[in-house]
């Protein structure tokens, strides 16, 4: 069953509408400076959160940087962090939505293979669903396997549990063994 929070008014009346809870990777490592990394992050997390029903929150975990994981030689360390928020579409609208905001921050479509980006969104969960399409896979096949998910998605969610899973993400974060170096911790507040 899907997971849905219900945004009830606060005045007994019916719902006046139902959202999703959906866990949202941001990368960046293109940019000739942590700073320019930063804003493209940030900026992401603005647009990110204009796309929730009004007055939710979006949860976002710190930032961190981490060194390339299977990129091109010389591609810059990486930021990364995790946000969750409210959605009340369906997970291929969520996409084009998260694609137009990868465009809108001047990354290209046609690029090699993880060659360095402005930003990459990667959708992680989205509530209780399970789809793997031609375009889309939920949950996202690599969300146990990268440190740099698992670390910034367990500031946030210690304890949720990924449709067909029965371990915690916290769990999923003490088995990894993916050899990578450990992340440091960039910023808290952001
Ligand atoms: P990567 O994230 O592996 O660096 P891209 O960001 O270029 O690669 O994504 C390649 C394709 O992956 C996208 O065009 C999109 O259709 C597909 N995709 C499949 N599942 C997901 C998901 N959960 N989140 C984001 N993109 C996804
Ligand atoms: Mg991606």
């Amino acid at each position: 069953m899907t997971c849905r929070m219900c945004l009830a008014s606060n005045n007994h009346s019916a719902p006046i509408s139902v959202a999703t809870r959906v866990g949202i990777a941001l990368g960046s490592n293109l940019g000739s400076n942590l700073g320019n990394r930063l804003c493209n992050i940030k900026a992401a997390r603005d647009m990110l959160g204009k796309l929730m029903p009004a007055d939710a929150q979006l949860i976002q975990a710190p930032i961190y940087q981490s060194a390339p994981l299977d990129c091109p030689p010389d591609s810059p360390d990486f930021l990364n962090t995790v946000v969750e928020i409210l959605y009340t579409g369906l997970p291929h609208e969520l996409l084009k939505q998260t694609q137009k905001i990868e465009s809108s921050l001047g990354r290209d479509r046609i690029y090699q293979k993880n060659a360095p980006r402005p930003i990459d969104l990667d959708i992680l969960y989205f509530g209780n669903q399970s789809l793997n399409d031609e375009v889309l896979t939920i949950p996202h096949p690599e969300l146990t396997r990268r440190r740099f998910v698992l670390e910034p998605l367990v500031a946030i969610r210690p304890d949720l549990v990924l449709p067909g899973d029965s371990m915690i993400i916290a769990e999923h974060l003490q088995h990894l063994d993916s050899g990578e170096v450990p992340l440091s911790l960039v910023k808290v507040d952001w």
